[in-house]
């Protein structure tokens, strides 16, 4: 192997260690902690393991965090009104609506219904306007783009007029994470292209980026060829390609794939995430930072 691993489940350990030392200490100071509530409709499955992650991750990093289950066929006014109360409640400092939502529910009326100021999430029209201003103006950078960049900084990879491509233009991942890399400051300043499904000759892009972040959703589109030596590979696809028995548990789990052929890709690049436990782990540890960040804002300290 020639290439670096960044590893997310590493940088998440560090950072969900800064979390809860900065909460202890504002604790200490202020006598306050971040707030977070999740807002959960139905019993999906998959939607309480990811809402338990991120209520358990909250509890570890010492806030506040209240589980709100609500029955699958509250009514769209009802849901509203219970926003409208975490909205007022001085206590809460990020409020999460797990979606899918039911279909008698207008998901965009909903998430819209969010305060800005408390949308962890970062996908209110007003916080994606503030990204899209950049600078002091943004206050919640989406979770997922927020984790690709700290792993760009933390592993030391240079960004300023660096190359950065990114495929795919999805308004969770490709959008915002080439917004936030050709701003100035901090993991950023680079030039920006963005690929896509309309794109004529996805190869020559990508073999001319010094950082190359794939978001497609496609298992090994990205071939070793289209890879320059020595670039920074970040694999965002996570796509369940079969099943095996799990060795810890003996139960059946996904098998998963990223969007990078690994195996060739890791003789080529300087260095690459893997999937699973590249880019994953980072989305819930930025929702932790956000969440803190809102408090931060709250007290003026930000
Ligand atoms: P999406 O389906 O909304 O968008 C995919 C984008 O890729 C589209 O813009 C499309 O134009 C582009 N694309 C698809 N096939 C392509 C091709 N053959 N050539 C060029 N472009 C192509 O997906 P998304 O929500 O952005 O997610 C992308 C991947 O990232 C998925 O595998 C998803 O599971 C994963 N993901 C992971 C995390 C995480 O790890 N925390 C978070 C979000 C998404």
């Amino acid at each position: 192997m020639t290439a670096k691993l960044i590893l997310g489940t590493e940088i998440r350990e560090e950072i969900l260690e800064e979390i809860t030392r900065e909460v202890a200490e504002i604790k200490a100071k202020h006598n306050q902690v971040p707030g977070l509530v999740t807002i959960l409709v139905g019993e999906n499955p998959a939607s309480i393991s990811y809402v338990t992650l991120k209520i358990k991750t909250a509890h570890r990093v010492g806030f506040k965090e209240i589980q709100d289950t609500q029955p699958l066929d509250i009514g769209e006014a009802d849901l509203l009104a219970l926003i409208d109360k975490y909205n007022k409640d001085d206590s809460i400092h990020g409020i999460l609506v797990q979606l899918p939502l039911p279909k008698h529910i207008d998901e965009k009326k909903v998430l819209n219904a969010i305060n800005p100021d408390k949308d962890v999430d970062g996908f209110h029209p007003v916080n994606v306007g503030r990204l899209m201003i950049g600078g002091g103006e943004v206050k919640f950078p989406p979770c997922t783009p927020a984790g690709i960049q700290e792993m760009i900084v933390r592993a030391g990879v240079e960004t300023k007029g660096a190359e950065v491509v990114v495929v795919g233009r999805s308004n969770i991942v490709g959008k915002p994470i080439a917004n936030m890399m050709l701003q100035k400051g901090r993991g950023a300043n680079s030039t920006v292209t963005i690929v896509h499904t309309g794109t004529k000759d996805l190869a020559t892009h990508c073999k001319r980026a010094d950082i190359l972040i794939v978001a497609a959703g496609v298992p090994d589109l990205v071939k070793p060829e289209w890879i320059k030596p020595g670039a920074c590979v970040i694999d965002v696809g996570v796509n369940r390609v079969g099943e095996k028995v799990s060795e810890k548990t003996g139960k059946k789990v996904a098998i998963l794939k990223g969007d990078v052929d690994f195996e060739a890709a890791k003789e080529i690049a300087g260095s690459i995430t893997p999937v699973p436990g590249g880019v994953g782990p980072m989305t819930i540890t930025m929702l932790m930072k956000n969440t803190l960040k809102s408090l931060k804002f709250r007290l003026g300290i930000a």
